[in-house]
């Protein structure tokens, strides 16, 4: 191409800012990114879902800020795609949009009392830990003494190790303020973490459950018959297969077993082989779940699945987190798949569900493009791929005109969006720092967008 690409990324998480940063070091093509989220802060689940004592993993947010000073880079906080801006905006000013919106919603496990008042998915609670704006407003009744935590991805232990661990350790972190006083006048002394398969196929990673083993206050409790191995684990572990980190996690957790109950005043009791079949209630709150115990076999596909056998046992809690994965939303203009909630791609090329075409100009990255796996890190060559694929497409592509990115300012003025700049963040980001500082905590957060948009002069 031999004028400038305009480039418009929605989304401004991991994945986006991996792909502005591939698209504005390009040496032989001239690129600008205009990036748009509907937050007036970026960073994605950096800000609203990496748990307050992981503080270390959050400082990958020094990376994104030196994409963000890069020539040619635009942020447009508090602008919502599908409301205040719509496809065929982008698609007139832009050569090119990438879906970068992550998996905003959660699956639900599709059984009876699911919907109970008591219980909620664990990206609520990971939002509403974490001061995002959606959720700063929910409360969670904390007086209850047993919490059930079902699945065992690193959402799950991200959870539990908040409502488990004494509240002092988050004293320093930039978790919600409202979020630490509530902590702090909590009842949970027992959580219950329970994964329907065995130890060796858990979805968290060792270093995630080595955390659970010395958290201050808190036994990891495992009964030892939960971490003995079935004849197939034991194969798939020979084999290899589920890695260094299957190993490790069996390996830890059989020391763990060995150690009884501890004598710290709070309990993490995790169990395995159980599958949740409905929640109970009494007058609309949940107070129990039931499980039904499992067995594993090996399906078609080589894998291990676990298998109902008819016995039962239930267990009473006051609180139910289910956090068996986050889910993506469609967008208004965009090709979605229901049934794994992303968008169609091949590559990160954004494919048309009825015409198997590709859609021109449009691309997608992160959890939007292969659903919700993987590290932060897992985003950086996921984007790289996309931005291939886009550079590879107009290469050569001389004759369509050239775009406005400027009209977008007159667009969104004309809506009377106030949209929010990087410098504005900026501001936003050292006034959480200077008053956090005065409490000893790294950030104290702002959690709604009002007192965000009137920080800054509005
Ligand atoms: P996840 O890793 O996919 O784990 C989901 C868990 O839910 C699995 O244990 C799964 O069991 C279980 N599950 C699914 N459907 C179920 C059902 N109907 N009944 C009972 N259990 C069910 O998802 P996640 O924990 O939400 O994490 C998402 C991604 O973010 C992961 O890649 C994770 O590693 C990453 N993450 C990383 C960190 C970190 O690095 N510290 C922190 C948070 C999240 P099966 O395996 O049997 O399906």
């Amino acid at each position: 191409m031999n004028r400038t690409l305009h480039v418009a990324i929605i989304g401004s998480g991991p994945s986006g800012f991996y792909a502005a940063e591939e698209l504005l070091t390009q040496k032989e093509i001239k690129i600008t990114v205009n990036m748009f989220d509907r937050l007036p802060t970026p960073f994605g689940l950096v800000r609203g879902g990496v748990a307050p004592d992981h503080q270390k993993i959050k400082t990958v947010a020094k990376v994104y800020d030196k994409t963000a000073s890069r020539e040619g880079f635009r942020f447009f906080g508090n602008v919502e795609f599908g409301r205040d801006i719509l496809i065929e905006d982008l698609k007139k000013n832009y050569d090119a949009v990438i879906i970068a919106v992550g998996a905003k919603s959660d699956r639900k496990m599709g059984i009876p009392g699911e919907d109970l008042t008591g219980s909620y998915p664990a990206t609520i609670f990971v939002g509403w830990y974490n001061g995002h704006p959606d959720y700063q407003s929910l409360t969670f009744d904390l007086s209850h003494e047993r919490v059930a935590v079902i699945g065992v991805g690193n959402v799950a232990v991200d959870v539990t190790r908040i409502l488990a661990q004494d509240p002092k350790s988050l004293e320093t972190t930039d978790i919600a303020g409202y979020a630490l006083e509530a902590l702090r006048k909590s009842n949970v002394k027992e959580v219950y973490l329970i994964g329907r398969r065995g130890v060796a196929q858990a979805a968290f990673t060792d270093f995630e459950i080595r955390e659970l083993c010395h958290l201050p206050g808190c036994d990891l409790v495992v009964d030892p018959k939960d971490v003995e191995l079935d004849e197939l684990s034991k194969e798939d572990l020979n084999a290899g297969k589920g890695g260094i980190v299957a190993k490790n996690n069996v390996q830890v957790l059989t020391e763990q077993s060995k150690l009884g109950r501890g004598s710290q005043p709070k309990k993490i009791i995790l169990k395995f082989l159980l599958s949740p079949v409905e929640l109970a209630g009494e007058n609309g709150r949940v107070s129990s779940v039931k499980f039904e115990k499992n067995v594993l076999y090996r399906d078609k596909d080589g894998s291990i699945r676990p298998k109902g056998t008819g016995q039962y046992e239930v267990l009473p809690a006051g609180l139910v987190f289910r956090s068996v994965g986050y889910k993506g939303q469609p967008l208004t203009g965009v090709p979605y798949d229901e049934r794994k909630g992303t968008v169609p791609n091949e590559l990160g090329r954004v494919i048309d569900p009825l015409t198997k075409k590709q859609v021109d100009g449009l691309y997608v990255v992160g959890w939007a493009k292969r659903g919700p796996t993987g590290v932060i890190g897992t985003n950086k060559p996921d984007s790289i791929e996309t931005v291939k694929k886009l550079l590879e497409d107009f290469q050569g592509r001389n004759d369509s005109a050239a775009r406005n990115p400027d009209a977008i300012l007159e667009l969104l003025k004309a809506r009377g969006v106030r949209f929010v700049s990087y410098p504005e963040w900026k501001k936003l980001d050292e006034i959480e720092t200077e008053s956090g500082k005065k409490k000893g905590k790294s950030r104290e957060k702002f959690s709604n967008i009002p007192d965000m948009l009137s920080a800054i002069g509005r």
